[in-house]
C-alpha cells in the first residue's frame, strides 16, 4: 500500500522562486519514532479519508522524513523584543511540502524540532515532546474559538534526552508538523531589507499576493500598497481574536508573524485567567512587552517596522496612511467578536457599545474567571430572561452587587430583539464560549500524567474537550 501523504498534490511554489530565500536542508535520524497524535480533523482538507490512512504513514512522511520534495530551511531574521536580530531562520524546522488543499488553497506542511540547519547557531535544533503537546494543545483551541490559526497535524516522540532551562531535564524530544497557510514571515523580508534586496523583495510580494492574496490585482502597480492594506485589516482582525478568546501569544517577535495573516508558533503562551491586561505569558518577557493587553499595539509596532522593506518598492505615505487604519479595524473587530461572545450579531450601535464596554469593566473589576464567565453565561441562559431582570441577576453566577448593572444592560440588549431570536442567542453562547478553556493548570495535568506515567489519554480528552460543541 502507498502512503498517501506522498501522493498529494505537492507543488513548488516557493521552491520555484530560487535559492535566495531558503537553504536545502536534511531531518536528522532519531532513535525512535512513536506517533503520539495525529490530526485527523486536517485530512478532509487533503482529500484523504482517516480511515485509509495508517499511524505508520504519518510516521513514514512525518518521522521518518520520506518526503517527496527538498526539505527547505527558510531563511528570515527579525525584531526580537524590539532588538534586530540577522541570526535566525529556520534553526529546527523547515518546510517539508506545499500542498493544495480541496479548498483550492495553498498549504504548507513544516516541521519544528526535525534537526538542526544552519541556522540552528549552538542549539539542538530539537524540539520538547511538552512543547509539542502544547502547540498542539493551543492550534486545537485557537481554532475551536474562531481565531485564525496554524493547526498541528502530526506529533510524533523520537527518543531523545534534551536538556532545557525551562522544563525539568532531561525531557523528552518530538517532531511536530504544523500545517498552515504560510511559513513566510515579517522577518523573511526584513532580511531581505537588511541585505538591501529590492528585486527579491518585490519578488516574494507578487508571489505572497498571487497565492494568498487572490482579490488583489497582480498587475496593479499599487499592488504591494494593496498588500500591506489587506495585511494591516488581517493583523488587526487577529490580534482582536486573541483579545476576544482571551488569549495571549507571549512571543510576538516579528519572526513570528505570519505574511499571511495567520496566529502561529505557540511557545510559552497562555490563556489568561481573569481579564488582566498585564498579563504576560512568557517568563523571559520581565518588562511585559507582550503582554496580553499588548497585542494589539504591539502588532501595530510590527506593522508599522514591516514599512521599512515595503518602503523599498511602495510609497512611505501609502503604507503610512494604510497603517492609519489598524484601530478602526482593531476596535471594529474587537467589538464584534464580544458582541458574539455574548449571544449577539448586531443592537444599535450604542447600545452594543455600552454591552461590550460594561462587559470588560466586569470582568476586569471583578476579576471573575474570563472563560468560565461566558460559558457560565452560555450554560445558565434562559430565553426567559428577556421577561424579566430579576432571572438575569437570578441566573448569572456572581453576587448582585457586583453584576447587577450588567444584568440591566444584557436584559435591555435581549429586549432588542423579537421573543423568537432567543433560542439563537443560546446557539451562539454555546458556538462562541466552550466549555474547557485551557488554562494552565488543565495543560499542566495533562502533561503530568505523560511525564509521570506515559499516560495519554488525558491529553486526547483534552484535545477532544477543547474541540467540543456541546
Ligand atoms: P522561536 O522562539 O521558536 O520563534 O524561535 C526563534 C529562533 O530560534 C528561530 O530562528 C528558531 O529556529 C530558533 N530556535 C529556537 N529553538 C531552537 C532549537 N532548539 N534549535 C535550533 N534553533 C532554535
Ligand atoms: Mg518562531
Amino acid at each position: 500500500m502507498t502512503n498517501p501523504f506522498l501522493s498529494l498534490p505537492y507543488e513548488t511554489a516557493l521552491e520555484d522562486l530560487g535559492g535566495d530565500y531558503y537553504d536545502l536542508v536534511t531531518a536528522a535520524e532519531f532513535p525512535q519514532y512513536l506517533l503520539r497524535f495525529r490530526n485527523d480533523a486536517l485530512l478532509k482538507i487533503l482529500g484523504l479519508d482517516p480511515q485509509q490512512v495508517r499511524d505508520d504513514d504519518f510516521i513514514e512522511a512525518f518521522g521518518l522524513f520520506q518526503g517527496v520534495r527538498p526539505f527547505l530551511a527558510l531563511r528570515y531574521h527579525g525584531y526580537q523584543f524590539g532588538e534586530y536580530n540577522p541570526y535566525l531562520g529556520d534553526g529546527r524546522g523547515f518546510l517539508y511540502g506545499q500542498v493544495r488543499g480541496r479548498d483550492g488553497e495553498l498549504y504548507d506542511f513544516g516541521t519544528k524540532g526535525s534537526g538542526r540547519t544552519p541556522y540552528s547557531r549552538t542549539a539542538d535544533g530539537r524540539l520538547t515532546l511538552k512543547g509539542g503537546v502544547r502547540e498542539v494543545l493551543a492550534a486545537e483551541a485557537l481554532h475551536r474559538l474562531g481565531v485564525t490559526t496554524s493547526r498541528c497535524l502530526s506529533l510524533i516522540e523520537t527518543g531523545e534526552s534534551l536538556w532545557r532551562g525551562d522544563e525539568p531535564s532531561p525531557t523528552r524530544s518530538s517532531v511536530m508538523v504544523r500545517f498552515s497557510r504560510s511559513h513566510i514571515r515579517f522577518g523573511t523580508f526584513e532580511r531581505l531589507h537588511f541585505f538591501q534586496e529590492p528585486e527579491l523583495i518585490a519578488k516574494l510580494l507578487d508571489h505572497v499576493i498571487a497565492v494568498y492574496y487572490p482579490k488583489i490585482d497582480p498587475q496593479a502597480e499599487d499592488r504591494y500598497v494593496r498588500f500591506y492594506a489587506e495585511l494591516v485589516q488581517r493583523v488587526a482582525t487577529l490580534a482582536a481574536q486573541w483579545m476576544a478568546a482571551g488569549f495571549c501569544h507571549g512571543v510576538l517577535n516579528t519572526d513570528n508573524m505570519s505574511i499571511a495573516g495567520e496566529s502561529f508558533d505557540y511557545g510559552p503562551y497562555a490563556f489568561i485567567p481573569t481579564y488582566n491586561l498585564d498579563f504576560t505569558a512568557a517568563y523571559f518577557d520581565s518588562g511585559r512587552r507582550y503582554c496580553y493587553g499588548n497585542q494589539p499595539g504591539i502588532c501595530k509596532l510590527n506593522l508599522e517596522m514591516l514599512q521599512a522593506p515595503l518602503r523599498l518598492v511602495a510609497v512611505k505615505a501609502d503604507l503610512e496612511a494604510e497603517l492609519a487604519n489598524f484601530s478602526e479595524y482593531y476596535f471594529a473587530a474587537y467589538q464584534q467578536l464580544m458582541l458574539q461572545k455574548l449571544g449577539f450579531v448586531e443592537l444599535p450601535e450604542e447600545m452594543a457599545r455600552e454591552l461590550v464596554g460594561q462587559t470588560v469593566q466586569l470582568l476586569q473589576e471583578s476579576q471573575v474567571a474570563y472563560h468560565a464567565f461566558f460559558a457560565g453565561l452560555a450554560e445558565r441562559f434562559d430565553r426567559e430572561w428577556r421577561s424579566s431582570v430579576t432571572r438575569v441577576i437570578e441566573g448569572v453566577d456572581l453576587p448582585r452587587e457586583i453584576a447587577e448593572a450588567w444584568c440591566e444592560t444584557y436584559y435591555r440588549c435581549l429586549n432588542e430583539l423579537p421573543g423568537e431570536e432567543m433560542d439563537r442567542v443560546r446557539d451562539r453562547l454555546r458556538e462562541r464560549n466552550p466549555k474547557t478553556a485551557l488554562l494552565r493548570p488543565v495543560i499542566e495535568s495533562a502533561w503530568e500524567a505523560i511525564a509521570q506515567e506515559d499516560n495519554w489519554q488525558p491529553f486526547h480528552d483534552l484535545v477532544a474537550a477543547v474541540r467540543a460543541k456541546d
